[in-house]
């Protein structure tokens, strides 16, 4: 597990939560177009909350 500059997604259908762990199965699904950096004010993923 390593933590990473939290990034997220741009696109419609992805839920709107933030992720900084490079072992996050749903951040590693953003696909580069769709990626942005920076929390955005949004939670954070429990998935990266679970990994960090
Ligand atoms: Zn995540």
């Amino acid at each position: 597990m390593s933590k990473v500059p939290a990034f997220h997604s741009v696109r419609e259908t992805d839920r709107k939560v933030y992720h900084d762990n490079s072992s996050c199965t749903e951040g590693n699904n953003i696909e580069k177009e769709n990626k942005r950096s920076g929390t955005d004010g949004r939670p954070k993923c429990e998935h990266c909350t679970r990994l960090s």
